[in-house]
C-alpha cells in the first residue's frame, strides 16, 4: 500500500496532466472592480458582486453597529441559543422582498439547496433536474431518497417527455437554477410552471444569480416572468453582497423546513451582524434601479462587442458571460494572457463544464467603468489574434 500522500500525489499529477489543476489566489483588497490579486493590480471580471454591495458603506455601517452590540458569533443553532431579533427581521425582509408569506435563513445557499432537496422529496418521489443545475442542487438530490431524472438544459420538450415518463411516481418535483451559473442562461420559468401545473408537479427555483439582478425591482426570475414557483431558494453571497442562504415560500413550507431540514437544524446560526448587513442590502437593492440599468448596459456592451469580434458567447442577458474557447489548456493560456495584461477572468474547465466547452467566464458588475470595459475588449481583440482563437 502507498503512503497516503504518495497516493494523493498520483491523483493530483493526473489532474495536472489533464490541465485541470486548481489553486487559490489571494486578494489583498476589498472586493472592487479593480483589486490587488497576489500583489498585482487586476481589473476583476469574475466576481459575483453584481451591484458592488459587498463593499457598500451602508452595509458596512449596518454590520458595524450590530457587531458592537451583539458580538461576532451567534453561539448556537437557530433552535437552541442562536436565534436573534435580527434573524427574525431579515427573514421578514426576505419574504417581503420575494413577495412570499415567509422565509427561512440558512448559513449559505449551498446548505439551503441541500436542506430543501434532501427534505421535501421523499422515497417514491422523483426530482426532475436541469442538466446544468448547480453542484449544491446535485448534492441535495444525491442525499434525497427520491429518484433523480436529469433533463436537457432548459429544454422544455425534454422536461415534458420526462414528466410523462415519470407519471407513476408519487410526487414530482422540478428543480432548476433561475440563472445558470456557468452558461448565463435564464430558465424559462413561465413555460416550466405551466408544465408543472398541467402535470401536477411542484417547482423549486434556485435564484442565486437572479436575486437583485432580474426583474424590475431585482426580485429575481419570479418577477422577471411574473410567476410563483412553490419554493424559491437564494443566496446573499452574489448581488446582495454578504453571506448566507434562504428559502422563501408559504408559512407551511417554512415551518416544515424549520422542523425537518438537517442543514438548518444542525448548523450554527449566521452572525447577527451579517443579518443586519443583508437587511441593509435588500433596502439598497429596492432603491437600486439605476445600478441594475448600469449593469444591463455593461453586459450589453461586452456581449455585443465580443460577438462582433467573432467570439462564441453563450447565455441570455445576465451578468454571466461565457466566452467559449474549447480546449482546457487553451482556455487556461487565454486566462493567463489576460492576467499578464491586468485582467482577472478565470478559465472554467471540466468537470465544472462539459468536455470541449472550456471557457473564459466573465462576470460583470454595475461598478465596472466604461474605461475598464473598453480595456477588457481591447485585450480580447489582441489575445484572440495572438492565439488565433476566434
Ligand atoms: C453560488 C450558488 C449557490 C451557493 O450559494 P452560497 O451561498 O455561496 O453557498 C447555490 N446555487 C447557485 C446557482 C449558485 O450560483
Amino acid at each position: 500500500m502507498l503512503e497516503l500522500d504518495e497516493w494523493l500525489c498520483q491523483h493530483l499529477n493526473k489532474t495536472k496532466e489533464a490541465g485541470l489543476y486548481r489553486k487559490v489566489r489571494t486578494m489583498n483588497t476589498a472586493p472592487r472592480s479593480t483589486m490587488l490579486i497576489d500583489g498585482r493590480r487586476q481589473i476583476v471580471f469574475s466576481s459575483n458582486n453584481y451591484l458592488g454591495l459587498a463593499n457598500n458603506q451602508r452595509l458596512v455601517t449596518a454590520a458595524e453597529a450590530i457587531l458592537h452590540e451583539y458580538g461576532v458569533g451567534s453561539s448556537g443553532s437557530r433552535l437552541t441559543t442562536g436565534h436573534t431579533d435580527w434573524h427574525h427581521k431579515i427573514e421578514e425582509k426576505i419574504a417581503s422582498f420575494k413577495q412570499t408569506e415567509a422565509a427561512l435563513l440558512f448559513s449559505s445557499g449551498y446548505l439551503a439547496n441541500v436542506g430543501v432537496l434532501s427534505t421535501l422529496p421523499k422515497e417514491g418521489d422523483v426530482i426532475l433536474s436541469d442538466q446544468l443545475n448547480h453542484a449544491s442542487i446535485i448534492d441535495g438530490c444525491r442525499l434525497s431518497k427520491a429518484k433523480t431524472v436529469v433533463y436537457n438544459h432548459i429544454d422544455m420538450d425534454d422536461l415534458e417527455k420526462k414528466l410523462n415518463e415519470t407519471a407513476s411516481y408519487k410526487r414530482r418535483f422540478i428543480v432548476t437554477d433561475g440563472v445558470f451559473s456557468m452558461d448565463g442562461t435564464i430558465a424559462p420559468l413561465d413555460q416550466m410552471i405551466s408544465l408543472a401545473k398541467r402535470y401536477h408537479a411542484y417547482t423549486i427555483v434556485d435564484d442565486a444569480h437572479a436575486t437583485g439582478v432580474l426583474g424590475k425591482n431585482g426580485r429575481g426570475t419570479s418577477e422577471y416572468f411574473g410567476v410563483r414557483p412553490d419554493v424559491v431558494i437564494g443566496t446573499f453571497s452574489k448581488a446582495i453582497g454578504t453571506e448566507g442562504g434562504f428559502v422563501a415560500g408559504s408559512h407551511v413550507l417554512i415551518d416544515f423546513l424549520l422542523n425537518n431540514a438537517r442543514t438548518f437544524i444542525f448548523q450554527t446560526a449566521m452572525p447577527p451582524a451579517i443579518c443586519a448587513a443583508s437587511y441593509a442590502a435588500l433596502e439598497v437593492i429596492e432603491e437600486s434601479y439605476d445600478k441594475r440599468q448600469q449593469l444591463v448596459s455593461n453586459v450589453e456592451k461586452i456581449k455585443t462587442s465580443l460577438i462582433e469580434m467573432g467570439y462564441l458567447v453563450k447565455g441570455d442577458l445576465t451578468p454571466i458571460i461565457p466566452v467559449i474557447i474549447g480546449d482546457p489548456n487553451e482556455a487556461v493560456g487565454f486566462s493567463e494572457k489576460l492576467q499578464e495584461k491586468g485582467i482577472y477572468a478565470p478559465a472554467i474547465r471540466p468537470p465544472t463544464v462539459p468536455e470541449g466547452e472550456s471557457r473564459i467566464r466573465l462576470t460583470v458588475t454595475s461598478d465596472h467603468t466604461a474605461k475598464e470595459i473598453d480595456y477588457l475588449l481591447e485585450c480580447f481583440q489582441f489575445i484572440g489574434k495572438e492565439l488565433s482563437i476566434k
